[in-house]
């Protein structure tokens, strides 16, 4: 659905995210392949334009959690191979094998079950092996109480009908932290890693892609890698890993002063009366709330960016609108864009100020705010996620 709104929306810059993917690739050498993912709308990116400039640079992988995910990039005119990291009914695997999506296999009885539905369905679902090494989410568990069993169970799901088993991975839980803990704990996963992989080559069981390298690890561990890194958050520019390795932020979330208003000194501010006016104060309204993906919990701690410096957020942040301090910015008015967050005005520090980490406000940027693709400096689509 198209949108004339020019209400709040997200600018997502596709030239930064073709800096990010020729940065990361530089760094990746030339072997490896780049799995962009692209779940949860690409972060709130919008993943078929993102996953098609992805394709377009060159990346050879996409990932996502769910199989609606991948037939939304399917119909959007994705071609590259989709693996489904998540967990899918059994019920679902005709859609995957239709899709042409690899699924992750987490488990003797999940292989069972997709096998039969594959065999049933006359076809043969690509299938990646998940590992568990240490982040105790899906996957055969590699720890020591577990190993052995996980071997014989990897080994015979390897064999079963109707599935063409193409990968295998893990995941890492600390991967960009580096405390002293934290490096032990992604080398221990790491070695689980490594353990599987050689005790199932000696039972000639062999994989063509063997990957696990998230962005922490794309960027902390790159010999860790194997045959794909699997970066998310960075690709898109966000992160403290992203800025210091001078990488751009795709997303920029603009809104617009609405109206002005003068206050006295000790007029309070919106709902709750939490913010109470120190001065004669001069006010900004803008159209964006939490159901535009602004966490109230920013209520009195965030600001937006104005070209003439940063204004503060007032008071509690209502559904629909927020209220910003002008006083100090005589020059900014109604009509004047802000950033929410963006270049200017890092998501990161938002998120630490929220008590969260940059994925969860990126994500949130609700399906009422217009996505704007920006190439070259001019907008080349624009995408509104409402019903039509
Ligand atoms: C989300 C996810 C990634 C990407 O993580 P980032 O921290 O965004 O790089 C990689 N692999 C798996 C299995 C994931 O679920």
């Amino acid at each position: 659905m198209e949108s004339t709104l020019k209400r709040t929306w997200a600018e997502i810059d596709l030239d930064a995210l073709g800096h990010n993917y020729r940065a990361l690739r530089a760094q990746m050498g030339p072997r490896a392949r780049f799995l962009g993912v692209v779940k949860a709308d690409s972060y709130g990116h919008g993943a078929v334009h993102i996953s098609r400039e992805l394709e377009a640079l060159g990346a050879e992988y996409l990932a996502i959690s769910s199989v609606d995910e991948a037939q939304e990039l399917r119909r959007g005119g994705v071609g590259l191979p989709i693996l489904q990291l998540g967990l899918t009914p059994a019920d679902q695997t005709g859609a995957v094998i239709k899709s042409g999506v690899t699924q992750a296999v987490w488990s003797e009885r999940a292989a069972e079950d997709f096998s039969r539905e594959a065999v049933a369905a006359g076809g043969r679902m690509r299938a990646h092996i998940k590992l568990d090494t240490g982040m105790s989410r899906l996957g055969f568990q590699c720890d020591e109480a577990h190993f052995d069993r996980s071997l014989e169970e990897i080994c015979r799901v390897c064999a079963l009908p109707g599935l063409e088993v193409e990968g295998v991975f893990t995941h890492f839980a600390v991967s960009d932290e580096d405390q002293e803990s934290s490096r032990a704990y992604t080398q221990l996963q790491h070695q689980r890693f490594e353990a599987m992989l050689s005790r199932l080559a000696e039972r000639g069981v062999r994989f063509s892609i063997c990957h696990c390298a998230n962005s922490g690890a794309t960027v902390s561990y790159p010999q860790f890698a194997h045959d794909m890194f699997r970066p998310g958050i960075i690709t898109y520019g966000i992160g403290d890993q992203a800025e210091a390795l001078g990488l751009r932020p795709v997303m920029s979330l603009k809104t617009v002063i609405g109206a002005v208003k003068d206050f006295a000194p000790d007029t309070t501010i919106s709902y709750g009366r939490t913010f109470r006016t120190g001065r004669p104060s001069r006010v900004g309204v803008l159209p964006i709330g939490y159901a535009d993906g602004l966490h109230r919990v920013l209520s009195n701690r965030w600001r937006v960016w104005t070209e003439a410096g940063t204004a503060p957020i007032l008071g509690r942040i209502c559904m629909d609108m927020c209220m910003i301090d002008l006083t100090d910015l005589p020059g900014v008015g109604e009509g004047d864009v802000v950033e929410v967050y963006g270049p200017h005005n890092s998501v990161n520090e938002a998120a630490r100020l929220a008590g969260t980490i940059s994925y969860e406000l990126t994500c949130a940027v609700s399906k009422r705010v217009p996505r704007i693709y920006m190439k070259n400096g001019v907008e080349v689509a624009r995408e509104l996620l409402l019903r039509a």
